[in-house]
C-alpha cells in the first residue's frame, strides 16, 4: 500500500502521524511510505532519518493526498486538505467530528473512508488511540493550571503545593478516567489537596485503591459538582461521553460564583468543552477571563510537547497502520471490530451514531 504522511498544519501543531521508527516497520514490510519534506523537523524528525527508514520524501501535501491510498494524520484534515481527499482514500487521523458540522460535512462530501483514532476501541472497554493523548494531556493540565494560579498568568497567585505553615491548593477533577487520574497523579505529586469526580463508581473503587487516601473520590452529581467547583482554586475538566459532546458540567452561574483568580483548565474542550464559558483556545494565546475565572482552553494540548506525543501516539497506532495496509480497509475493518467502531464516515455515509446524533444527520 501507498501510506502518505503530510506535514500538520494546525496553527502549533508540530507531532507527525509517523514516526521514523514506525516509517521502518511498514518499509520493512514492502509497503510505501511517502512523507512530505520537513514534516517531522520540528520535533528532532528530520528528512534524513526518514529517508533511513525507507521512506520517500514529496515536495507537496498536495502530491501525497494525490498518489498515497491511506493518509495517516494527526489532527482533523483542515478545509485544505479536506479538498484533497479522494473517494475510496482512507483517512487515518483524530477527527471529532461531534462539534464540528462543517468538517463533518466536507468528509461525507470527499466519500472517503473516514476512520477517527479517538473512537477505535479495544477489549477492556477503552479508547486506545486516546488513551496515549489523555495521558499526555492529563499530566499537562497540572502544569497548565501551576502557571495559570501565578498572578502574572492572571491567577490569583496561588502555589498549588503551599509551604509549610500554609494550605496547598484545591485541585477538582471532573472526572476520573485517563485524563482524570493522570492529572491526578501529578496534583498529588506536587501535594495539592486533591477531589477527584466521577459517575463510575468502579472508577472511583480503582483510583481508591491507587491513591489510598491521598486523594478525594466523590460520585458526581450536579450537586456534589457545584460544591467542588465552588470550593476550587483549580478545577480541571476530564469527562468524556466517547464520541459525543461534552456534558456542561460547569454553569455560568458557578463560574460566577468561583472564587476569583481561579482557574478552570478545560482539557474536555475538544469534545465541546464541560464549562458553559469555554471556548476553544491556541497554544499561542492559551487563556481568558471570564467573571475573573482564568479559562485554560487549549483543544491539541499534547501538541506542546509533540515529540513524546507523536513517540506516545504512535505507539498506539502502529498496529492498526500495520493491519490496514496489510489487508486493505475491507478486510481490516470487517475482521476488527474494535477498529470498526472507529469508522466515522463511509464513502459518503455517517457510520457513527454519537456524531449523527449531535448534528441530527442520519447514519
Ligand atoms: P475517559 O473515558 O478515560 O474518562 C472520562 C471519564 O469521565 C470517565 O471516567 C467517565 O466515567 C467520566 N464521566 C462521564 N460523565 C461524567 C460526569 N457527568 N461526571 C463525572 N464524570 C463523568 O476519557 P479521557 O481519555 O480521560 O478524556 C477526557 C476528555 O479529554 C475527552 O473529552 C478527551 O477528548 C479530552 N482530551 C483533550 C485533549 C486536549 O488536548 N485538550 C487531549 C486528550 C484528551
Amino acid at each position: 500500500m501507498i501510506i502518505g504522511v503530510p506535514k500538520e498544519i494546525k496553527i502549533h501543531e508540530y507531532r507527525i502521524g509517523m514516526t521514523p521508527a514506525s516509517v521502518r516497520e511498514l518499509t520493512a514490510r514492502g509497503h510505501t511510505v511517502l512523507v512530505e519534506t520537513d514534516a517531522g523537523k520540528a520535533i528532532g524528525y528530520t528528512d534524513a532519518h526518514y529517508l533511513a527508514a525507507g521512506a520517500e520524501i514529496t515536495g507537496s501535501a498536495a502530491d501525497i493526498f494525490a498518489t498515497a491510498e491511506m493518509i495517516v494524520k494527526v489532527k482533523e484534515p483542515q478545509p485544505v486538505e479536506r479538498a484533497l481527499l479522494r473517494p475510496g482514500q482512507i483517512l487515518f487521523t483524530y477527527l471529532h467530528l461531534a462539534p464540528d458540522l462543517a468538517q463533518t460535512q466536507d468528509l461525507l462530501q470527499s466519500r472517503a473512508i473516514c476512520i477517527a483514532y479517538e473512537t477505535v476501541t479495544d477489549d477492556k472497554g477503552g479508547l486506545p488511540l486516546l488513551a496515549p493523548m489523555s495521558e499526555v494531556a492529563g499530566r499537562m493540565a497540572i502544569h497548565a493550571g501551576a502557571s495559570i494560579l501565578e498572578r502574572s498568568h492572571g491567577g490569583a497567585g496561588i502555589l498549588l503545593g503551599g509551604v509549610p505553615g500554609v494550605a496547598p491548593a484545591k485541585v477538582a477533577i471532573l472526572g476520573g478516567g485517563v485524563v482524570g487520574s493522570n492529572a491526578a497523579r501529578m496534583a498529588i505529586g506536587m501535594r495539592a489537596d486533591v477531589t477527584v469526580l466521577d459517575r463510575n463508581t468502579d472508577t472511583l473503587r480503582h483510583l481508591d485503591s491507587e491513591f489510598k487516601g491521598a486523594a478525594k473520590l466523590i460520585y458526581s452529581t450536579s450537586e456534589s459538582i457545584e460544591h467542588a467547583v465552588l470550593e476550587a482554586d483549580l478545577v480541571i475538566g476530564a469527562v468524556l461521553l466517547p464520541g459525543a459532546t461534552a456534558p456542561k458540567l460547569i454553569t455560568a452561574d458557578m463560574v460566577k460564583k468561583m472564587k476569583a483568580g481561579s482557574a478552570i483548565v478545560d482539557v474536555a474542550i475538544d469534545q465541546g468543552g464541560c464549562a458553559a464559558t469555554s471556548h476553544p483556545t491556541t497554544h499561542s494565546a492559551p487563556t481568558y477571563l471570564v467573571d475573573e475565572v482564568v479559562h485554560y482552553c487549549v483543544a491539541n494540548m499534547p501538541g506542546a510537547v509533540a515529540r513524546t506525543s507523536t513517540q506516545a501516539l504512535n505507539n498506539a497506532t502502529l498496529p492498526f497502520i500495520i493491519k490496514l495496509a496489510k489487508q486493505g480497509y475491507a478486510e481490516a475493518l470487517r475482521n476488527d471490530r474494535h477498529l470498526r467502531n472507529g469508522l466515522n464516515i463511509f464513502k459518503g455515509q455517517l457510520t457513527c451514531a454519537e456524531v449523527g446524533l449531535a448534528h441530527a444527520l442520519p447514519t
